[in-house]
């Protein structure tokens, strides 16, 4: 056929350095592609129980209630959310950039009376603010933070805040779609009562999947609701009959939607490599190509925007007389390389420079130094 349509789609390859996604190993491309399967298939429920025992691993808990939610990392933070809250309810959320904003929004909309906790973009939550916070509002049901805000490349420290806000009766919820797979992380450790991430940051997977984690204590406020989850699809009461068999012993599954398929291949296969990995190791090369990159960027006069800076997400001003948009441009059409811009109140002011899972490494580093170098000369 002379104008038959091209059917195959080929985009150029590009070296992911922004904020997610980052870069997809083959392997992980090539699980992909492997034959799809029913989603009641022995075999298919075999590689989804095997992947779930993963995420426990990678997330250092025993959390029965550990399984991947169909969508990216907003279908998580929205699954925790309406799972937890009811009409009426009053939660405490940590804003200090995009994502803490997002979840005050997404808790509003359960008809919850969100209290938040602000700091400046780029600076961190301290426990003294939430405190006072649980002083102010002794009726919070839980507290959420943001465990690595990617739009301000800010890392929250998260120790002594389960002691704090276990000792009023709260739960503490944390977004970990930036952390998980790239920086220290220990759901059981360190209290976390309710947790979501997603794939397409240091597990270098495709956008697609998002891990939550729900503890015994999160369980007993979901056992104790008085009205049926809003959300029909993220009913965690329902999906928990797929995912775990069901809540009693020899529980069957019970279809409740189509599983996507053929990515649970894809975050299998990106947490097999993980754990090949190892956790230590993978955090500690996560480190190191934070300090090559930051001694990199300051030799060049390059400052980070977060004191606390993430090892994932470099946040750093654009140098003045620098134009942003052009110099982004540059990076894409002249070397492939994708880096971040700023957003809401960072907009044109800040880069974000992503060195994600199987982004992290040496080659990525050097190459986007040195590319900077050209383009800003
Ligand atoms: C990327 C991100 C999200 C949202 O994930 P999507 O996959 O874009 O839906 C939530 N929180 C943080 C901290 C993120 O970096």
């Amino acid at each position: 056929m002379e104008n038959a349509p091209a059917s195959a789609f080929i985009p150029h390859e590009r070296i992911l350095m922004g904020p997610g996604p980052s870069p997809v190993p083959q392997r992980v491309l090539r699980a992909m592609a492997a034959p799809t399967l029913g989603h009641l298939d022995p075999q298919y429920l075999a590689i989804m129980d095997h992947t779930c025992a993963m995420l426990r691993e990678v997330l250092r808990t025993k959390n029965a209630l550990t399984f991947p939610v169909s969508g990216t990392g907003m279908a998580g933070m929205e699954c925790v959310a309406v799972n937890l809250l009811e009409r009426g309810d009053e939660a405490i959320v940590c804003v200090n950039g995009v994502f803490g904003t997002r979840m005050k929004d997404v808790m509003e909309r359960c008809g919850a009376t969100v209290h938040a906790v602000e700091a400046t973009w780029g600076d961190v939550i301290s426990l003294e603010q939430i405190t006072a916070a649980l002083d102010a509002h002794p009726r919070a049901k839980l507290v959420t933070i943001v465990h690595a805000e990617t739009s301000t490349g800010a890392h929250q420290p998260l120790a002594g805040f389960a002691e704090l806000v276990h000792s009023r009766g709260a739960l503490l919820v944390v977004d970990a779609v930036t952390s998980l797979g790239g920086h220290e992380l220990r759901v059981d450790e360190w209290g976390i009562d309710a947790i979501f991430s997603g794939t397409q940051k240091c597990l270098s997977c495709p956008p697609g999947l998002s891990p939550v984690s729900f503890g015994e204590r999160a369980l007993a406020v979901m056992d104790a609701r008085k009205t049926k989850v809003q959300s029909w699809y993220l009913d965690v009461s329902m999906l928990r009959k797929y995912y775990t068999g069901g809540a009693g012993a020899g529980g069957g599954r019970v279809y409740h939607h189509t599983a996507p398929i053929n990515m649970t291949y894809a975050l299998h296969e990106a947490l097999t490599i993980v754990l090949e990995e190892g956790l230590d190791a993978r955090v500690e090369r996560h480190a190191q190509m934070y300090r090559r990159l930051r001694a990199g960027l300051e030799a060049m006069g390059l400052c980070y925007i977060p004191k606390h800076s993430l090892h994932s997400l470099n946040c750093i001003s654009i140098p003045a007389g620098a134009d942003d948009a052009k110099v982004r441009r540059r990076l894409l059409e002249e070397y492939g390389i994708e880096i971040g811009a700023g957003l809401g109140p960072m907009a044109g002011k800040a880069w974000r420079i992503g060195l994600m899972g199987h982004g992290s490494t040496v080659r990525n580093v050097d190459l986007v130094l040195a590319a900077l170098k050209a383009v800003l000369a």
